[in-house]
């Protein structure tokens, strides 16, 4: 079950029903690179890749971060956030590209001589020495005088606010405590940079939220740039100024908090950033959207005719009326209704979709009702991918390898065994099943989408390939399946550069 950021939410309903049509309407989304000034740029990087045991982590990432702000890499396990955050410092080397801090190139200087300090997840102190031991430790290894020592980790200490616990046992500290030697102890050297790998991950709830306080005072007081690494979409949207979404070591979209959630670019970002309801649909022309089997007015301008697109619509712009009402465009069957404190979370099937509702009027389970959505509710996006590509090469009169497997194909066009090949395989194409045996490959299910009828569902092959196909079964993430491929719809092309 997802969270719902009540405050969050609450803020961004009040915002957008003061705001004019215009400033919502949008153009064809994209990631878009941090359009920033050479000066204003304190960390970049170039064309990074970094590959671990023949698995691509961070794929081809071109990032820049501006100087002084609050930047949150957030993405699901695994997606590469920490593996960036460690390159950056410099404990991880690139298999490609470049690190640049200040705009020179540090892809070769060692972690001490980068202008950037690090606070783990894991406090990581030395359980033998005191709180002061612990923070002056940089500074001594430095050899800086004794004086200047103590009047440095004092201040230190006073910043994250434990002046007076210098002579404690570190191991008598609690948690959020111990996390805050931790931050000290990064201060003290005074970085330019402090890189923050999910710090508060080990705290209960009550102190997180008090540390996330902090850390975003502290960050004001101190005017440095905080790089920060969360999967919780929660704690980035309310510390950061800017955000970046990482989803399989690639950047989805870098934003400010309210732009990622009012204007996700994909689908990925629009589930992955709260509450939604992502529906395929068809851009008839600019400004009407087609689906459901409806067509509906939106905000959203600079598609190709008739080129389908993804969806989302918030659960908080879904309007509710009586039954019969004409504000409303589809008809629809409330499935549940749970009052969550300040509005009713509905579930309401209409045209065989199940919106999730939000709303401050009941409406109760069994009833039907009209339901609709103004222009600026709807939020056009591109589809992450309307086709599965693959290259490989073919190596026979009708087979084809690729993701480490041979495939029989209808060679239409004769293309000679040993030419390399981009093949498409479309969603439509691959079916999963339960058993990996009766697949064509196996692989781990790392994604799905609600979709109305159908999920949309990614999987990794062990080639570390991913397909994606549409399907009415809802497989869990991780789930170890068979990919099936109809053969007689895998499409071959000679590479461009292929005689
Ligand atoms: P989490 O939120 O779970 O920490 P993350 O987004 O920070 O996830 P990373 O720690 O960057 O993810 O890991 C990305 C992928 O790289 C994972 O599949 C991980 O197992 C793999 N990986 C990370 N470090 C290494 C390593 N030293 N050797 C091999 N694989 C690694």
């Amino acid at each position: 079950m997802k969270k719902v950021f009540k405050a969050f939410f609450e803020k961004f309903r009040r915002e957008k029903a003061e705001r004019p049509l215009s400033e919502t309407a949008n153009t064809q989304p994209s990631v878009e690179i941090h359009p920033l000034k050479k000066s204003e740029r304190i960390i970049e990087v170039q064309g990074l890749t970094k590959v671990f045991d023949g698995v691509t982590v961070i794929d081809n990432m071109n990032l820049a971060i501006k100087k002084g702000e609050f930047v949150t890499l957030l993405g699901p396990s695994g997606c590469g956030k920490t593996t960036l955050l460690r390159i950056i410092a410099g404990f991880e080397t690139p298999t490609e590209g470049q690190v640049f801090l200040e705009n020179v190139n540090v892809t070769d200087v060692p972690p001490y001589r980068r202008p950037v300090n690090t606070v783990f997840q894991r406090y990581a102190l030395f359980p033998h020495l005191n709180v002061f031991k612990n923070i002056a430790y940089g500074l001594k290894i430095k050899k800086i005088d004794k004086k200047v020592i103590a009047e440095k980790v004092n201040a230190a200490l006073k910043m994250v606010d434990l002046e007076g616990y210098g002579h404690r046992d570190v191991s008598s500290l609690s948690g959020g405590q111990q996390q805050r030697v931790a931050i000290a102890r990064a201060l003290v050297c005074e970085p330019k940079v402090l890189l923050l790998d999910e710090p508060l991950g080990a705290l209960d709830l009550k102190m997180r939220k008090d540390m996330q306080e902090e850390l975003m005072a502290m960050h004001k007081r101190l005017g440095i740039t905080f790089l920060y690494v969360t999967h919780d979409q929660e704690e980035a949207l309310t510390m950061s100024d800017t955000v970046v979404v990482i989803n399989d070591g690639v950047i989805q979209q870098i934003g400010t908090p309210k732009k990622i959630y009012d204007e996700p670019a994909n689908a990925f970002v629009a589930d992955f950033i709260g509450e939604s309801n992502i529906i395929s649909g068809v851009m008839l022309k600019d400004f009407c959207v087609r689906f459901l089997g409806q067509d509906f007015e939106c905000v959203d301008k600079g598609f190709a005719k008739n080129e389908k697109v993804d969806l989302v619509i918030r659960p908080e712009d879904i309007k509710v009326y009586p039954e019969g009402d004409e504000k409303g465009q589809l008809v629809g069957k409330v499935l549940s209704s749970i009052f969550k404190g300040t509005f009713y979370q509905m579930e309401i099937l209409a045209n065989e979709y199940q919106f999730t509702v939000q709303s401050t009027k009941e409406s109760k389970e069994g009833d039907t009702v009209s339901i609709g959505v103004k222009p600026d509710g709807i939020h056009i996006m591109k589809k992450l991918r309307s086709t599965n590509t693959f290259y490989g090469k073919v190596t026979g009169e009708d087979t084809v390898e690729f993701c480490g497997t041979e495939f029989t194909f209808n060679n239409v066009d004769g293309i000679e065994a040993g030419t390399d090949v981009e093949i498409s395989v479309d969603f439509d194409a691959v079916s999963l099943n339960d058993d990996e045996t009766d697949g064509d490959l196996g692989g781990n299910v790392s994604q799905t989408l609600y979709k109305g009828k159908y999920y949309q569902v990614q999987v990794y092959t062990d080639t570390d390939e991913d397909f994606f196909t549409d399907t009415v079964d809802d497989w869990d993430i991780n789930d170890r399946i068979g990919i099936k491929i109809d053969h007689s719809k895998i499409v071959v092309k000679r590479l461009e550069n292929e005689e």
